[in-house]
């Protein structure tokens, strides 16, 4: 891989690895952007197949929290950590305490919080080391983001059907879930309270059973498959790259709006698929920013009724974002322009006043 090459293609500014000699932590923090302000993004720990894996991981999951933070309007930038375990290595606190002095050593330009393989109990282990974490609930603080994803992916639905003219009448609907795991429950909980039918779906046969249970939803039937499944709405709340050329030439929905991170198997490509189907893409950063909200709203001082706000205007967000997609190749090219715009204008106003510090934590 030719490192600064792909750190210019992308604009990265920065990548750090750090390797502690004492745990054997092997870790790698990217730092997209921090024209914005300081950048939250979460740390993952994942069994990779080798370095270079990893490495793009961090540098693609980190460019895309400076278009979510961007797009949620947050003074924030972009940034992601990666931890590289063996398959199956559990999280010890040692492990926690060195990844938060590693984090440490960003000076508050970047600010860890859950990611997969990371819990709120790994979030505190880090805080024990640094104040720049979110996402615990005793050291640090915000606890589980998920159900705000959850109320942000909802409202987000609600943009969609806007959007297309339909009535916002859920009771009317059908709604397709897959994983109910912490955020896809949540949603299908939030369809089901607004009267839709939800059929759900995950690999998991127990959270599955769970969700139908607790909820009253049904499952797919064995055989069948969520993605090919008649609804009105499909929420990809598990796996990112789920829709590639042969998902979307069978889908059966109208609108595809879910919790799921990068659901675009190949963005440009699988955007402009769908809107040639017809299908409404609701944009995944623009969709899911409600958990990055919340976290990052306490981390700025906001009030609570101010981050509701701004969860609450994801369906405002939404709805332009949409609007702008009629002239552009799709929905996800409307939305990184949408949030592009939004960094240019913070990249002037820090032209104007050159002595804004970008890592000076609020
Ligand atoms: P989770 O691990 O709690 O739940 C995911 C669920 O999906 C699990 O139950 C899992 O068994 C299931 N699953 C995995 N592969 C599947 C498949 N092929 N078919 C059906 N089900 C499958 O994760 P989560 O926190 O709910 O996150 C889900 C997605 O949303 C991820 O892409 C994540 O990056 C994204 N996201 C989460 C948050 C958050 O606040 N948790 C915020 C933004 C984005």
């Amino acid at each position: 891989m030719k490192l600064f090459e792909t750190l210019s293609d992308h604009g990265h500014e920065r990548i750090c690895f750090h390797n502690d000699s004492t745990t054997g932590l092997r870790s790698i923090i990217a730092i997209h952007s921090t024209v914005l302000g300081n950048a939250l993004g979460g740390t993952r720990r994942w069994a990779y197949t080798d370095e270079a894996e990893a490495i793009r991981d961090v540098l693609r999951l980190s460019e895309g929290m400076t278009y979510k933070s961007a797009a949620a309007d947050l003074p924030m930038g972009g940034a992601k950590s990666v931890i590289l375990i063996k398959p199956g290595q559990a999280a010890t606190r040692a492990e926690g305490l060195a990844m938060g002095r590693f984090v440490d050593t960003m000076n508050g330009a970047y600010i860890a919080a859950e990611d997969v393989g990371v819990t709120p109990q790994f979030c505190d282990w880090m805080a024990e080391e640094t104040q720049h974490v979110m996402g615990g609930e005793t050291v640090s603080h915000g606890g589980d983001p998920s159900p705000f994803t959850a109320a942000g992916c909802f409202n987000a639905m609600k943009a969609c059907l806007k959007h297309l003219g339909r009535k916002v009448d859920f009771s009317e609907m059908t709604i397709g879930v897959q994983g109910v795991g912490a955020t896809g429950y949540r949603v299908a909980k939030l369809c089901k309270e607004a009267g839709a039918k939800v059929i759900a779906s995950d690999v998991n046969r127990g959270a599955l059973e769970k969700a139908v249970k607790e909820l009253e939803i049904s499952a797919v039937n064995d055989g069948e498959n969520i993605f090919t499944t008649k609804v009105d709405i499909l929420a990809p709340c598990a796996l990112g790259g789920i829709l590639d050329d042969r998902t979307i030439t069978n889908l059966k929905c109208q609108i595809v709006c879910g919790t799921a991170n990068n659901q675009l198997l190949h963005a440009i490509d699988d955007g402009a698929r769908l809107k040639k189907c017809g299908i409404l893409y609701g944009p995944d950063f623009v969709v899911n920013a409600g958990g990055l909200i919340r976290l990052a709203g306490l981390y700025l001082g906001m009030t609570e009724s101010r981050i509701n706000q701004k969860i609450e205007q994801i369906e405002h967000t939404t709805i332009s974002v949409l609007k702008e997609a009629g002239d552009a190749h799709s929905a996800h090219e409307a939305a990184v322009a949408y949030a592009k715009r939004r960094i240019e204008h913070g990249r002037e106003r820090a032209r104007a006043n050159p002595n804004r510090v970008a890592t000076t934590t609020p």
